[in-house]
Formats: C-alpha cells, structure tokens, sequence
C-alpha cells in the first residue's frame, strides 16, 4: 500500500470546489457517467483499430444506490486504468492549474460553472461525497488498483481484487447531500442529462411481461421477467443520417423529448454540418401562439449527447427560441459567460448557420407545397415575423416566403401584394397604401367601406406586427400601411377627385360649434368637417394611424415613443357634410331635438367603431326606444 498526496498547493481544494460549485452540485453524476462514458468510448475505439486484446462485447455503465451504507456507485466496462494512468490522471492532471485558476477567476468562477474542460470533472464527486473510492482495472494486463480520498489532500492507493475489466467509482454520500440517494432524485438526474447519452445507462431492472407459451389458459398469469432498467436511448434520431429517418421517426422522436406535448409540431429541420464547426440537431416548429414569453428556454442543448442546459439564449438567434428541438455541439463554450458567448466567432457563425438553415427549410416548403405553408401561416407567422424584425439576413430571405393574408383569406407574397393593389391603391402622390385590419370583427364596417371602393384589405394581428410595418415602411421605396379606421376612405389614400361640399363655409362653422358642444370639453373626439359622398356613412370615428401604431408598438415592447402607453386613446370624429342627416341636423329648430339627433349619430358611429360601453351604451339604448315608439 503506497500512500501519496495529491498534487496541489492548496491545502484543502475541496471546500473550494463546494463552493463554487455549490448551485450546480448535482451535475457530478453527469461529469462521472461522461467519464464513464469516454472510457467505453475509447476503448471501443482501441478495440476496433486493434490496439487491445479485449472483446468489446455491448458494455454498460451502470449507476447503482446502496442506502443503507450511504453509497452510490457508478460502474463501467470501459478500458480502466492501471497504476500509472491513475497517478497521471486522477493526481496530476485533474489538479493541474486548478489552484491557478480558482485563485485568477475567483470571481467569476461561480457562474462560469468551470468543471470537465480543465479536469475538474471527476472532482466535482466531491460537491456530495464526504469520501471517494476508485477502483480500477485496466483492459492491459496489468493488476487492479484501489485508489481512495477522503476529501483532504491526502490519497491512498493499493491493489484490488476487481477481475472484471472497467472502473467503478464510489461516492460515500455526505451528509448534506443525502439527497443523493433517493432513488427519485438520481432518476431524475439521469433523465435530464443523461437521456441520449451513446453508451447504455442501467439503473436499476424492471419486471418485463412475456408473451403466453403456446397452449397456456385464458386467466393464466402471462410469465415475466427481471430485465435491465435502461434509462437511455443511445441513439437519438439527431445521430441519425436525415436520409436513414421518415416523417414519423421525427415525431416520435418529439414526443420522446417532450412527453407533456400532445400537440404535434408542424415540421421539423435536421441540422447537420461538420465545417467549420460541428453541430446537429434538429428544430421543430410547434404550434405557437401570440403570447412570446411563455415558450422560451425548449430548445434543448447538448454536447456529444451529454444534456447541457434548456436555456440557449446566446447560441441560437433570438427568434429562433420559440421553436423546440435539440443542438448538439462540441465546439459551443459552455464554460464562460453569456455576454462572452455573444462574442465568440464560432457561436456567431453557428447563430448564423442555424437562422439561414431555417430560412431555406421554410423557403422549400413554401415552394413545394404552398396551400400547406399558407394552411400553417398563422401558427408560424410570429417566428417568421419576428426573425423579419430583429435579423436582417433573415429579412432578406423571408421576402421569398412572408404571407401577408387579406381578411377574405386569400395570402400573397409582398411582391404579388404589391402587384395585385398597385392601380387601385396608389394616391395622388404615387404612394402605395397598404391597407389592414387587425380584427375582422370590430373593424367590420370599415372593412366593407374599404372593399366597397374595390381595395384590398389585410388581416394583420399578430402583437408585434406594428414594428414589423414600421420596418417595412422604411426599407421599402414609398409605400404605407393604414389601418381601416386610421381615416374615412377616401383620405386613407388620397386621389385627385375631391368632392365639393354641399354646406357654406358658415354653416360648416355653426355645425362644428354645436357638435363640440354636445361631445363636451372632456371628450377625445376631434371634429373634422369632410365633404364625402352623400352615400358614405354621416358620422365616422377613426384613430389616426400615427399615434395608434405607436401605442401598439409599446405595449408589444420597445421601439415606440416614450411615455406612449400613458397617453389617452385619441379619435376622430369625421363628420359627412354631404349627407343628408347632416343637413338635417343643421336645419333643426328645436334645441332639445337637434341634441338628441346628435347624440344618437354620434352613438351609432361609437357602436360601429365597438367604443359603445357602459352608461354610455344603456342610454343609447333607452334613446333609440324612445325614437322608434
Ligand atoms: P476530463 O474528463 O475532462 O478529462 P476528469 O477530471 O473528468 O477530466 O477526468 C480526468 C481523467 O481521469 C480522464 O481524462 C480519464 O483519463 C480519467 N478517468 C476518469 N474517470 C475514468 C473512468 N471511469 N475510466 C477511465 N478513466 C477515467
Ligand atoms: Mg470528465
């Protein structure tokens, strides 16, 4: 028996790593079936380019709890190590730099979550381990070595009896982290790190029916048997060539990764590139709907099949965050900050990678079978529209495929939409005005008025579609959105015909006069005196497309102006000096009268425009009985 000590200057690195480590402890289990896993790995390797004897059979990495001695064990069949290797590498590399590097990142290691990359891996068995054996047998000949730490710097280490060929590691479980030995607790931990991982995992067995022998009798039992519990499906359809998969081996492979979904995704992309970096993985776009936050942090991130974290924030384009799937690359940092992630070149050129691999995923689907693309429009829109906003090479390539729907449900493309409307929706100073409603419901009569002079009408309701016109506006030559109610039609695009008004420039003046004050001063109406056709509806309320926009923009987030959300509702009051009841109004003698037709018009212009509530609306209805008795 030799006993030695650990190669590090610190005296006790131990409660250095607790600490640090302290809010990610349970990834121990994670960093020992890696190593658990690197071995098998590796030895598979040396096996198949003949650098051992051994066979390789179909190993296991068991992880095995023994309650009553406080112990958990992780056991494998890799290629083990003899003496030597366990000197260099459980001694001396696993502490090289480690004391150099806590003591220059003392800071910043908390967060970093600095473990595996600089050999601190198999350490971290220390977060819950008051005590580690290591037992090994390495797959040379040679004899097999029982190595042991108590948590100080001192080791020992001697000879085993271990005849099987890997290593099993012993972690005596502290008595803070009893946890640790809770059957659920450990399940759990395998079930989120170590799902896909590409050597078989065991814990545990679980009791398999078997099929009836021939001849056995209806209410005979059905034989079972004790088989391993495999927690693990080794291999996950992300390894798998997209040629070697059908349509329903990605939905399986779904519902694997999401067993709470019931919803099937739309459609899936399958990445896959080895240059200049490594990554797979695949994305599915799941029916989304318009509240953005709730579907963030599903995409799942992996490294070599080893689970990461569900927050890809950093690595994947912000638009991109709604959709679910899995990533699996070596070449993402995991072991740095966030902010730093955002520099690093090779996140940027997979941040890209990703964005243009979905860009070209919906472009071919749009060509291939556009009654489908147009069919799933309104569960992707909010993707495509937000990718349109905040990437501009994703800008670019959505003009091939971004659906702008019209409220009779036909969907064009920019270009055709702009082809379609040209003739009948330039005005007088050649600018195209694209015409929209967000709800075909409350908007309805604006619609009709809008269809009447044979314009087109879009239906644009998705929560940040204000910011999306504002883009449109500025980086297409003269164009501009306008809601329906954003002005009476005939000034929502201007064309040289004007009408001539039937009422004086007097009369114009004493009808304003009486109208505000019938609204009263505390009203939001601002009183326009238009002369229209005498067949367009007398009174109209509208809310100027400017400030409305810029309210919508603010309650989705940013890019409004300051201090919007706060401002009142502001509308129109468009008066029709044409129409006939107009005319009356003007003409009526008796004061009581002329109010109450006031008030009425007004009233029902407030019905169409969906503002009528409340007393307002319980008044309105006692008027118009007393009108039509
Ligand atoms: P890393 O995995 O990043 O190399 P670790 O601290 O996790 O760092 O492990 C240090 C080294 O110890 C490994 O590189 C490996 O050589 C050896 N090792 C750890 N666990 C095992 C194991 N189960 N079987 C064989 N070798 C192991
Ligand atoms: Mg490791």
């Amino acid at each position: 028996m030799a006993t030695g000590k650990i190669n590090v200057s610190v005296d006790n690195i131990f409660p250095l790593i607790k600490k640090f480590l302290y809010s990610d402890h349970e990834i121990f289990l994670r960093e020992l079936i890696s190593n658990a896993t690197d071995a098998t790995l590796k030895l598979k390797h040396l096996t198949s380019i003949g650098e051992s004897k051994v066979t390789y059979g179909n190993p296991l990495i068991e992880v095995k709890i023994d309650k009553e001695g406080k112990k958990l064990h992780v056991i494998d069949q890799g290629l083990g190590m003899t003496e030597e290797e366990v000197k260099k590498y459980i001694n001396e590399v696993a502490f090289s730099g480690a004391e150099e590097f806590l003591n220059k990142y003392e800071d910043s290691a908390k967060d970093a979550g600095i473990i595996g990359h600089f050999g601190l891996g198999f350490y971290s068995a220390f977060m819950v381990a008051k005590k580690v054996e290591l037992i090994t047998k390495s797959h040379q000949e040679a004899p097999a070595v029982h190595w042991s730490c108590d948590g100080s710097p001192e080791f020992t280490i001697k000879k085993a009896k271990k005849e099987e060929r890997g290593t099993e590691i012993i972690l005596h479980i502290a008595d803070d982290s009893t946890e640790f030995l809770e059957e659920g607790k450990i399940r759990e931990l395998l079930t989120k790190y170590n799902k896909f991982m590409p050597i078989p995992i065991k814990f545990g067995t679980k009791t398999e029916t078997l099929p009836k022998p021939e001849g056995a009798k209806e209410d005979d039992p059905a034989p079972t048997k004790e088989v391993d519990n495999i927690i693990n499906n080794p291999t996950p359809a992300w390894t798998k060539q997209p040629t070697d998969l059908k349509d329903e081996d990605y939905k399986s492979f779904y519902r694997e990764l999401y067993p709470m979904q019931f919803e099937e995704p739309l459609f899936h992309i399958h990445l896959n590139v080895d240059y200049p970096f490594n990554l797979t993985g695949i994305l599915y776009f799941p029916k989304l709907t318009n509240d953005l936050n709730i579907q963030k942090d599903r995409i799942q991130l992996y490294q070599n099949q080893v689970f990461v974290t569900d927050n890809v924030e950093g690595i994947v384009p912000e638009f991109l965050t709604m959709l679910r799937g899995v990533i699996d690359s070596p070449d993402i940092p995991l072991n740095v900050s966030r902010s730093y992630l955002q520099a690093d070149g090779a996140v940027k050129k997979i941040s890209s990678y990703i964005t243009r691999k979905v860009a070209d995923k919906l472009n071919s689907l749009f060509k291939e079978n556009r009654a489908d693309f147009e069919k799933k429009w309104n569960d992707i829109k909010i993707v495509i529209e937000y990718g349109m906003l905040s990437e501009d090479k994703f800008f670019e390539k959505a003009e091939k495929f971004a659906l702008y729907p019209t409220v009779d449900g036909n969907y064009f493309t920019f270009e055709e939409l702009q082809e379609k409307i040209k003739d009948q929706q330039t005005d007088k100073d050649g600018k195209l005005v694209i015409l929209y409603a967000s709800d075909k419901e409350t908007q309805h009569s604006y619609i009709k008025s809008a269809q009447a002079k044979a314009y087109e009408v879009l239906l644009l309701d998705s929560p940040i579609i204000a910011h999306l016109m504002q883009k449109l506006e500025t980086s297409k030559e003269n164009i501009s959105f306008a809601r329906v109610d954003a002005d009476h039609v005939d000034n929502l695009i201007k064309k040289e015909d004007t009408q001539i008004s039937k009422l004086s420039d007097e009369e114009k003046e004493k009808l304003k006069e009486e109208l505000e004050k019938t609204l009263g001063e505390q009203s939001s109406f601002t009183v326009q005196l238009e002369a229209m056709d005498s067949q367009a509806a007398p009174f109209i309320i509208t809310e100027p497309e400017f400030m409305r926009r810029m309210k919508d923009m603010q309650k989705s987030g940013g890019g409004g102006m300051f201090g919007m959300g706060n401002m009142p509702e502001m509308y129109n009051l468009i008066v029709n000096t044409n129409h006939g009841l107009v005319g009356e109004i003007l003409n009526t003698k008796t004061v009581k009268k002329k109010e109450r037709l006031i008030n009425q018009a007004i009233d029902l212009a407030r019905l169409s425009k969906g503002l009528l509530k409340g007393e307002e609306l319980t008044n309105f209805i006692a008027r118009s009985y007393e009108m039509v008795k």
